[in-house]
Parts: structure tokens; C-alpha cells; sequence
């Protein structure tokens, strides 16, 4: 099936590297796909694989019954999809937003969606631009458990594993944000490392394969701190917080005495200290998750 004969239409407003990975992705899956960009000129990768070009957002919207915004984040999102032309062409459609921002953001445009006439998907995605397309790649996604069922085919043509979270139009945003906060102080981390090493003469490929060693042991913590969440047991026989919090020092000391910011450090170290303060010095590290509470 040509992308020009496809069945299914779908429109990709947004053409940054991801919009533009949506597309090619959406294309090479033989779905007939209109893109639009604010900034002209970006859709030309995409109008070479197959797409449509349009010359607004809201020609591009009145083209399929399905759009795809992939944008910076919800301000600009709102941008594009709150023009009264747009808006209008995206009555009675379907709009799955795949922009990120945080859970609130998310409510507020499925509200503001559904007092419109327009059907609303929210959604996130959790790999990066060469995944898309493959079995590799992550999307979320919350909304109407009818509507994403309704879509889902159009949806896994992008590649990958695709799970609805449930009817919260907020869920699929939480999850990314929780999952960013690992990963952004996680790689935080491994950048200071890796400054610190190098400091002590230490090469970043020296530093690999045990820097590699200690990402294979946070996954099994990762599942044991799960459980003693849920469970309200922070065993900490293996590795107390005093022991954990000693260990924590000696990074902000070794940093303070190269003249490397240890702010990253500082922070964890705090929070594992008002935990040894509170009585907890005796539990395990997920001890600071509950501390710092959320549920
Ligand atoms: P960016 O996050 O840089 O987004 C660029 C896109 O946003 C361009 O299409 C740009 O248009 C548009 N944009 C920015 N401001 C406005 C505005 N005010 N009005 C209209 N359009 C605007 O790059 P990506 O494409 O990589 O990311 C898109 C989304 O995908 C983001 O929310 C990002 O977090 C998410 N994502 C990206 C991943 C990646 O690996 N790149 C991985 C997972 C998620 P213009 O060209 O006109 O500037």
C-alpha cells in the first residue's frame, strides 16, 4: 500500500526531530500522512518520503480523521491547536498529543478538548527519535479506553509497545515525568563521575565497564524498593542509611577538594541525612522515598 493510497490518514503537526520520526515512521507503515510545521521549510524530509504538505495547521487537521501534535510542550501545543481555524477543523476528529509536560497540562487540554467536540488522547513517549518506527520504542498512553482501542492500529504503526494507562488523561504524563526524573539524575550523575574521575586521572573508558556494573545493579534495587514501598518495610540490614550516607560524603568531599560543583550530591545527601535524623538510620535507602511522601 502506497503512502499515497493508504486507508488510514493521519496528520503530524510538529516536525522537530521527533514529529519528523513520527512521520517517517507513519509513512513507511503505508498510511497516507499530511505533516505541518510552525516554521516552514522543516517538512521537506517527510514531503520526500511520501507525506502531504500543508499550508496551515488547519488544512493539515481537515485532512485525516486523526492528528498527531508533537511539539516543544503544552504552551506550544496550545500555539497551534487553540487558533479558531484549527480548532474548529479538529471538531468531531480525534487528537492524540504526544508533546511532553507535566499530568496537569495533560487534564487541562483533554478538558478543554472535550468542551471543543474534539476527541482526545494523551501520550508520551519514552525512547529517543532512532527507536521510532522499531520494535524498540515506548509510548504511553491515557485517555478513553475506546478511543485509544479505536486508534491503536494507526498508533502502532510508529513501532514498539504501546500500553494505555487508563481513562486519566493525566496517567501517561506521571509516568513520563517519574521516568525522567530517574533518568535525568541518573545521567546527572554518571556526567559528575565521570568529572571526578577524570580529576583523579581516571579515563571515562577506564571508568565503563564498572560504571556499567553499577546500572546492572540498580535494576534488581529498582524492584526491591518497589515492593518495600508498597509493603511499608525498609529493611536495611545489607546497607543502612548511616553506611549509605557516609559513602555520600565522601563524593562531596572528594568534589570539594577538585573545586567540582557536588550540588547533585549535596541534595541526596540531605535528604539521607534528615532520614538518619528521623530515626530511620537503621533502614534501607527506599527509607528517603517514603520521607519525602506522595502518597
Ligand atoms: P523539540 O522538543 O525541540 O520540539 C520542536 C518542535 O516544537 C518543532 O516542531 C517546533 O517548531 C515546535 N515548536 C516549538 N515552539 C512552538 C510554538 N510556540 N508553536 C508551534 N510549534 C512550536 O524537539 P522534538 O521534536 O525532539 O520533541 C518534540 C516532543 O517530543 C517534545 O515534547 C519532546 O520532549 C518529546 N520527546 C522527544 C524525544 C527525542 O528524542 N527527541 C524523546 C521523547 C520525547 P519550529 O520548527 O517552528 O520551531
Amino acid at each position: 500500500m502506497s503512502a499515497q493510497t493508504g486507508r488510514s490518514a493521519v496528520t503530524v503537526l510538529g516536525l522537530g526531530p521527533m514529529g519528523r520520526a513520527l512521520a517517517a515512521a507513519l509513512l513507511g507503515a503505508g498510511l497516507r500522512t499530511t505533516v505541518w510545521n510552525r516554521t516552514p521549510g522543516r517538512d521537506a524530509e517527510a514531503v520526500a518520503a511520501g507525506a502531504l504538505p500543508a499550508s496551515s495547521a488547519a488544512e493539515a487537521v481537515a485532512a485525516s480523521p486523526l492528528t498527531v501534535v508533537c511539539v516543544v510542550n503544552y504552551d506550544a501545543s496550545d500555539a497551534v491547536l487553540r487558533q479558531d481555524a484549527v480548532t474548529a477543523a479538529l471538531r468531531g476528529r480525534t487528537l492524540v498529543n504526544l508533546s511532553a509536560d507535566t499530568p496537569g497540562r495533560a487534564r487541562e487540554t483533554a478538558t478543554w478538548a472535550e468542551r471543543q467536540g474534539i476527541r482526545y488522547l494523551d501520550g508520551a513517549i519514552m525512547t529517543p527519535t532512532p527507536t521510532i518506527g522499531t520494535p524498540d520504542a515506548v509510548f504511553l498512553h491515557s485517555g478513553p479506553a475506546d478511543l485509544y482501542e479505536e486508534h491503536r492500529p494507526v498508533l502502532e504503526a510508529l513501532g514498539g509497545t504501546h500500553t494505555h494507562l487508563g481513562a486519566d488523561p493525566g496517567r501517561a504524563a506521571a509516568f513520563d515525568i517519574a521516568l525522567l526524573d530517574i533518568f535525568w539524575t541518573a545521567m546527572s550523575g554518571y556526567a559528575h563521575a565521570l568529572a571526578l574521575a577524570g580529576a583523579e586521572g581516571v579515563r571515562a573508558s577506564e571508568l565503563l565497564p564498572f560504571a556499567q556494573g553499577i546500572g546492572a545493579i540498580l535494576l534488581p534495587l529498582f524492584a526491591e524498593s518497589a515492593r518495600d514501598l508498597e509493603a511499608g518495610t525498609f529493611p536495611g540490614e545489607g546497607n543502612p542509611l548511616t553506611s549509605a550516607l557516609s559513602t555520600m560524603e565522601h563524593v562531596v568531599q572528594l568534589s570539594d577538594a577538585h573545586g567540582i560543583d557536588a550540588g547533585l550530591m549535596r541534595a541526596a545527601e540531605a535528604m539521607a541525612r534528615r532520614a538518619v535524623e528521623g530515626g530511620h538510620g537503621a533502614d534501607g535507602f527506599t527509607r528517603v522515598a517514603e520521607m519525602l511522601g506522595g502518597r
